[in-house]
């Protein structure tokens, strides 16, 4: 009787003892961490990804953003965007098609902000190269004539592609955002429930952290006494940043960066510091990015109000106020003045 007892006191802890293993084991393999910083499309990178299967998802994504960066980059001739540059006509790869269609999208309903032939002016003011130089006035009205999206024959159909002789394209608005998004999907793929990417400040979130709370994302400030400018905490989003302070040089006193009006050819100069969306889709936030700080403060901001449903933004202005919109304005905070943009006043 005494040994019946035992016995199964005895299993009941050996049962209790083997489910805390198995309890343990599981709950590491999905705290399990994987973090990969790489180069890349000109600048660093960061993934961080939870979970059993973060290695075998890293190493799938790492090779996706090598094969993007080797087909996008304007800079590398063997590229597909290369080709055709010098080409001007051609057969589109999946990716180089779904890309093109976007970016006349966003051409579209940013009324010719987002520009994706830009690309004359870039070379011409030194970015491409790095080896920076103001054009005379007579060059940069040249260039500005080959800018137009809307010059680009394609068929979706065909995937045939046709541009104007003097024409080149360049994707270097949206290329990190379609990357971001392509690379969340590839997380998806391998099971992967949360992860952080970070391509070159460019935030892109796939599910939410391990312990099911929100992602606090940091807005990087161009200021060396502000540590960023303020927190948005997401579950499945794109981060993207565009700033003056990114990539610029000075001439005379004057900064010209490298987001340029497609209406002038000049480096955008307006009162606004960095424009960040936060968007599901990363490549539509990576468009708006750009085409919202070709629009300044005020055309950013009526953008927004007619599109409110498809993203929320943060502006900084020159005296570093901040410009939030509603839709966000629960899961935002900084230390910073700022303002809350709302649909209708
Ligand atoms: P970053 O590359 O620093 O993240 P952006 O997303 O704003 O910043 O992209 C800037 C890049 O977009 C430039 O380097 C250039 O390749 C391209 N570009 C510049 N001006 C325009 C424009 N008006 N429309 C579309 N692309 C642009
Ligand atoms: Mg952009």
């Amino acid at each position: 009787m005494m040994m019946k007892i035992i016995g199964k006191r005895m299993l009941a802890i050996l049962g209790l003892v083997f489910l805390t293993i198995v309890i343990v084991i599981v709950m590491k393999k999905d705290h399990k961490v994987t973090t990969k910083s790489l180069f890349a499309m000109d600048t660093y990178m960061e993934l961080t990804v939870y979970g059993g299967n973060s290695e075998e998802a890293i190493i799938a994504a790492e090779k996706e953003i090598y094969r993007l960066d080797a087909l996008l980059s304007t800079g590398n001739e063997a590229s597909e965007v290369a080709i055709l540059n010098r080409n001007k006509e051609g057969k589109l790869s999946e990716d180089y098609a779904y890309l093109l269609k976007r970016s006349k999208e966003i051409y579209e309903m940013t009324q010719g902000a987002f520009d994706i032939t830009i690309y004359p002016l870039m070379q011409a003011w030194g970015f491409t190269e790095k080896e920076y130089r103001v054009p005379d006035a007579g060059e940069i009205e040249k260039l500005v004539s080959y800018i137009d999206t809307s010059e680009i024959l394609f068929d979706e159909n065909t995937g045939i592609v046709e541009i104007p002789e003097k024409m080149q394209l360049d994707f270097g608005g949206i290329a990190k955002g379609y990357t971001s998004s392509r690379v969340a999907h590839i997380m998806k793929d391998y099971g992967v429930k949360s992860a952080m990417l970070n391509l070159g400040g460019n935030v892109q979130t796939v599910g939410t952290k391990t312990d099911g709370s929100m992602w606090r994302v940091a807005i990087k400030s161009p200021y060396d006494d502000i540590p960023y400018l303020g927190v948005v905490s997401i579950e499945e989003k794109a981060v993207i940043t565009s700033g003056n302070y990114e990539r610029y040089f000075e001439k005379d006193g004057v900064r010209y960066h490298h987001i340029i009006d497609p209406k002038n050819g000049m480096p955008v100069q307006n009162e606004l510091i960095s424009v960040t969306i936060v968007c599901e889709d990363g490549t539509l936030a990576d468009g708006l990015s750009t085409a919202l700080f070709v629009k300044g403060k005020e055309g950013a901001m009526e953008f927004w109000k007619t599109h409110s449903e498809a993203f929320d933004m943060i502006l900084c202005d020159e005296d570093c106020k901040l410009y939030v919109t509603e839709g966000i304005k629960e899961n935002f905070s900084t230390e910073l003045i700022y303002e809350i943009i709302e649909k209708e006043e």
